[in-house]
């Protein structure tokens, strides 16, 4: 997940001296960072934010297929044509590959970039009063879709709205007006977020016995693994991105 990228990105770059900068974009081809101080990696939501010294930020975002790989340092990086970004010191190379942003802009505006997130489940200054005001906001939105919008808050994707919602009983159909326990949904969320940041591969939502297992996401048309009803799903909402629901019927009625 991003949050997990961003801390590799800051364990490998972070306090040393950029002697590679490569943007592969057309509009930032020209910018070089060489011999600028890295000061940190953070993950808003989905965005990724690099700082270096001189009051400049890289703001990069995966989207759909990108990913950041870490390898050592030196020598030329590969001329592979899904690299965006190449970012380097002498012990650690990080190359983008097929990256949905890439841009630089100055540190006092990454608001622009990403001020219209939502408290982000993960940050330091995570703030869940803020999200539940933006999630009741719009009380006839359902809940799915509520809290897939990283406006309401940031860093629910298809795989823990879907999970949240089963572990909580909860049709994602249902307004956001009438879920009463809307707290106890977004811890839910946010723990399971928690839960899963550290680790490689596949997400563990529950305490399935099989291990490294989902309760409903990806399992489309398979029993549920408590009821043993079909898994059903559907597209959320009208957003441009693909957003995804799945749920038990008999577990998830309303
Ligand atoms: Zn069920």
């Amino acid at each position: 997940m991003v949050w997990r990228t961003a801390r590799q990105l800051d364990e490998a770059l972070t306090g040393r001296v950029l002697t590679r900068s490569d943007f592969r974009v057309p509009r930032f081809a020209t910018v070089d960072l060489t011999g600028r101080t890295v000061t940190g990696t953070v993950s808003r939501g989905k965005h990724l934010l690099t700082r270096v010294d001189g009051g400049l930020t890289v703001h990069t975002h995966l989207k759909m297929d990108g990913s950041w790989r870490i390898r050592p340092g030196g020598g030329h990086p590969p001329r592979d044509h899904r690299i965006r970004l190449v970012l380097g010191n002498d012990a650690r190379q990080a190359l983008g590959y097929r990256l949905g942003i890439v841009e630089v802009l100055k540190t006092g505006h990454e608001h622009r970039a990403v001020g219209h997130l939502g408290p982000d489940l993960l940050g330091p200054d995570w703030d869940a009063a803020e999200a539940l005001r933006r999630l009741q906001a719009d009380p006839a939105r359902s809940v799915g879709e509520a809290l897939l919008d990283q406006r309401n808050l940031a860093g629910i994707g298809n795989i823990y709205q879907s999970e949240t919602l089963f572990l909580r009983g909860m049709s994602p159909w249902r307004p956001i007006g009438a879920v009463d326990d809307l707290p106890e949904v977004v811890d839910v969320a946010r723990r399971l977020l928690e839960a899963n940041k550290d680790r490689v591969g596949q997400v563990t939502t529950g305490d399935t016995a099989r291990g490294r297992e989902t309760w409903v996401h990806g399992r489309a048309r398979r029993p549920c693994r408590r009821c043993g009803t079909p898994i059903r799903t559907a597209s959320l909402g009208t957003a441009p991105q693909e957003r995804i629901t799945y749920w038990c019927p008999r577990c998830q009625p309303g």
